[in-house]
């Protein structure tokens, strides 16, 4: 099968660099143009990127040349589908350009996740929100649309809660977070205000993850999302962890569940068996008995760093259950969850028909999709 063309935005960072080590070998998609700010346009990859990752940077994107971060004035053609790892002001100016010029934007940034018509995406928990793409402006006029996936610190969370909403009703949930210094990007926090230290603040990251929570647990209606209705606390700490995000949770049922179920929920949660999605793990989340796990350094890269591990599962003195959940920030967290869902929208058939005019025929259409 021929690989689709794929762009990166925000190529450089943290989650561009993801992007391009996950994307590298991937059998349905092919890394083909890469843009980040305009100081480093006109820059190979190599002169513009401190390459941070534990494998060697690929030989034929250190020689690409970024190009200007606007759908216009490239030197090669825009692929159609833009993988996207910017902060959210830039996002917020820079996604519905290119979601304009009829491409699928899909967003790591937080700028649109919470908007009615974007679907805020993890496919094991919501895939079935992927239709509100439908109701898109973009989409209308030019076919192109946008996608988002959460903060790092709600994925792990709600792959964890997805099996437990649907057997048991969540009516509230505490959450305390332990974050990697790589979720703050680079250069991120300061080695004086890290090391040996913990710093109990991240801005804006504990309203991101209570809201989020509601969004990816809520019930498509048909036509937009109904938020899960469940009181969430979070407490968001950064701490001296290079990848992966720990989470505590405490957590009230409707329904009341036992030890054994709770796990045989978490073991049977396999929503993409069958699909033979590249990026999807086996078991996205995997239930350790340890006494002492999950542990970032140890259980990271479970399910090639794409599933959450949960342990540590015991009764609640205040509510009913808590356990500890991780997953890996930069993988899990973002890049690998966008190129998971761009992989749900390639087998819906969502990648098919950009770049088309409203009343384009769709035989023309598809002969014009890059
Ligand atoms: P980062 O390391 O700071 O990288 C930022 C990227 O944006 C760089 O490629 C940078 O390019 C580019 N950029 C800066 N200004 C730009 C502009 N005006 N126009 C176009 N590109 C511009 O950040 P990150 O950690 O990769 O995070 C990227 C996004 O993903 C953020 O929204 C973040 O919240 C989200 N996210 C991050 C994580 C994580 O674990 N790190 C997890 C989930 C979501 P230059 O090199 O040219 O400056």
């Amino acid at each position: 099968m021929e690989r689709r063309r794929v762009g990166i935005l925000g190529a450089t960072g943290m989650v561009g660099q993801r992007f391009i080590q996950l994307l590298s070998n991937h059998p349905w998609f092919e890394i083909a143009w890469l843009a980040a700010s305009d100081r480093s346009s006109g820059k190979t990859y190599a002169e513009a990127c401190k390459w941070k990752l534990e494998t060697p940077l690929p030989k034929r994107i250190a020689a690409m040349t970024l190009q200007p971060n606007v759908p216009e004035g490239s030197a090669i053609e825009l692929p159609k589908i833009i993988f996207a790892a910017m902060d959210a002001d830039i996002a917020r100016e820079l996604e519905p350009k290119f979601a304009a010029a009829g491409c699928a934007v899909i967003s790591n940034s937080s700028a649109f996740r919470m908007v009615a018509d974007v679907p805020l995406v993890v496919p094991e928990v919501n895939a079935d929100h992927l239709p509100l793409i439908e109701a898109q402006t973009w989409r209308k006029q030019s076919g192109g649309y946008i996608v988002t996936n959460p903060n790092c610190s709600a994925i792990g969370l709600v792959l964890a809660l997805k099996p437990l909403e649907e057997r048991f009703g969540i009516e509230s949930l505490f959450v305390s977070t332990m974050q990697a210094v790589s979720g703050a990007g680079y250069p991120g926090v300061a080695s004086l205000d890290i090391l040996g230290n913990v710093v109990p603040f991240i801005k804006n990251e504990e309203e991101k993850l209570q809201e989020e929570v509601g969004k990816l647990l809520g019930q498509w209606n048909g036509k937009g999302i109904d938020l899960l209705d469940a009181k969430v606390s979070a407490h968001c700490n950064r701490v001296a962890v290079e990848d992966g995000h720990t989470e505590c949770v405490s957590i009230k049922f409707k329904k009341k569940a036992t030890r054994e179920e709770i796990i045989a929920a978490w073991n049977e949660f396999r929503p993409l068996q069958g699909l033979h999605l590249p990026s999807a793990p086996d078991q996205p989340v995997e239930y350790d008995s340890s006494v002492d796990r999950p542990q970032p350094r140890l259980d990271r890269m479970r399910g090639n760093g794409m599933a959450a591990t949960v342990g540590r599962l015991r009764e609640c003195n205040l509510l009913d259950w808590k356990f500890v959940v991780l997953s890996h920030n930069t993988i899990r967290g973002a890049a690998g969850a966008a190129l998971l869902n761009a992989e749900v929208l390639a087998m819906l058939g969502k990648l098919d028909k950009l770049g088309i005019r409203a009343g384009v025929d769709s035989a023309r259409a598809v002969a014009v999709t890059a």
